[in-house]
């Protein structure tokens, strides 16, 4: 059974008997196949995206925060402060300033060492 992730909730699942695709979502645990949709019961398509899913933990909001700030500029980040002052988007945002100003100030200690 080959699995899709198609966003946090919602993935699609490739049937094995036949060349159709089903969209189950985790969340509801629901599926588009015939055997949850008119039998209404448990599919084996829900179980394989459980298992799936709990297999590859999706990144927390703070993780993801701190993944888009590494990629921003410092005058990027400053700014966005203003927008984000609180949660996990400040939180990222700090520790990222914070991060650099330690790297440019180890830098400038090594340049002092060995000026
Ligand atoms: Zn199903």
């Amino acid at each position: 059974m080959t699995i899709h992730r198609i966003n946090e909730t919602l993935y699609a699942v490739e049937s094995e008997s036949t060349d159709r695709s089903y969209t189950v979502n985790v969340q509801a645990q629901s599926c588009s196949c015939p055997d949850a949709t008119f039998r209404n019961r448990a599919c084996k398509h829900v179980a394989a995206v459980q298992e799936f899913a709990a297999a590859m933990p999706q990144p927390t909001a703070y993780e993801k925060a701190m993944e888009k700030a590494r990629k921003l500029s410092t005058e990027k980040l400053t700014s966005s402060l203003d927008l984000y002052p609180d949660g996990p988007v400040a939180g990222a945002i700090r520790i990222e300033l914070a991060r650099r100003k330690l790297a440019e100030q180890r830098q400038s200690a090594l340049r002092a060492v060995f000026a």
